[in-house]
């Protein structure tokens, strides 16, 4: 974990906000990385939050980045800061009608499908001007959309990558122009943040160059 400070300073040089992403490392390391001063965490599965969360400090935000199924919406929608997954219009109509039914008001990134492979999710441009529009004409009283999330292929191609980020930055804006409170871009994993932050990431979700490797 000798590098999280290095990351820290690389992520407040840029202004951006760093999420520790946790997934698959033990509680041992989450906690160690919460005493260096990290409060938000990043794992992409709910049964994996639900078990950690009550063995960890209450003041982590933790952040969902993982694929997430309409039916579990209901389980995790009020144990976390920020759901960064959201890929689908019926994704957003289950999280709003979850999110009623408790009177709470949840943050969500839209991700966006920027890699080309076809495993990747996230939903395309299309589909989240649709979800802008529904959102302005307040189809979603629950949702605040905060910005965009985007996992970039996985290659070791530095032109595609800047390519694909390049793509989600001017995503980004028309998003904000809709939303002006929509400020995160979601950008950057370890192999490739330094780009992302050049690229105008607003926020980096570090895993494996914070921890090791995963188990
Ligand atoms: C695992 C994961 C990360 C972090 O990956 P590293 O390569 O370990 O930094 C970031 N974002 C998402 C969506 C992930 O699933």
């Amino acid at each position: 974990m000798e590098n999280f400070h290095k990351i820290s300073a690389e992520a407040k040089a840029h202004n951006a906000q760093l999420i520790a992403v946790s997934k698959m490392q033990s509680i041992e390391k989450i906690k160690s990385v919460y005493d260096m001063g990290q409060r938000d965490f990043g794992e992409n599965k709910v049964q994996e939050i639900l078990l950690k969360k009550p063995q960890l400090p209450d003041d982590i935000h933790w952040h969902l980045i993982g694929k997430l199924q309409s039916n579990k919406v209901k389980k995790i929608i009020d144990q976390v800061a920020m759901i960064q997954s959201v890929d689908s219009e019926k994704l957003m109509n289950n999280i709003q009608k979850e999110a009623a039914k408790r009177e709470i008001k949840i943050d969500v990134l839209l991700q966006i499908r920027i890699a080309e492979e076809e495993s990747k999710s996230g939903m395309t441009k299309e589909t989240m001007l649709e979800i802008i529009q529904k959102y302005l004409d307040e189809t979603y009283p629950n949702i605040q959309i905060k910005g965009l999330m985007g996992i970039t292929t996985l290659t070791d191609d530095q032109n595609q990558i800047s390519k694909e980020f390049e793509y989600l930055k001017k995503l980004h804006e028309e998003c904000q122009n809709a939303i002006t409170q929509a400020t995160i871009l979601s950008m950057g994993m370890s192999s490739d943040y330094m780009l992302a932050l050049e690229k105008g990431s607003s926020m980096i979700r570090v895993g494996s160059s914070i921890f090791g490797m995963r188990n």
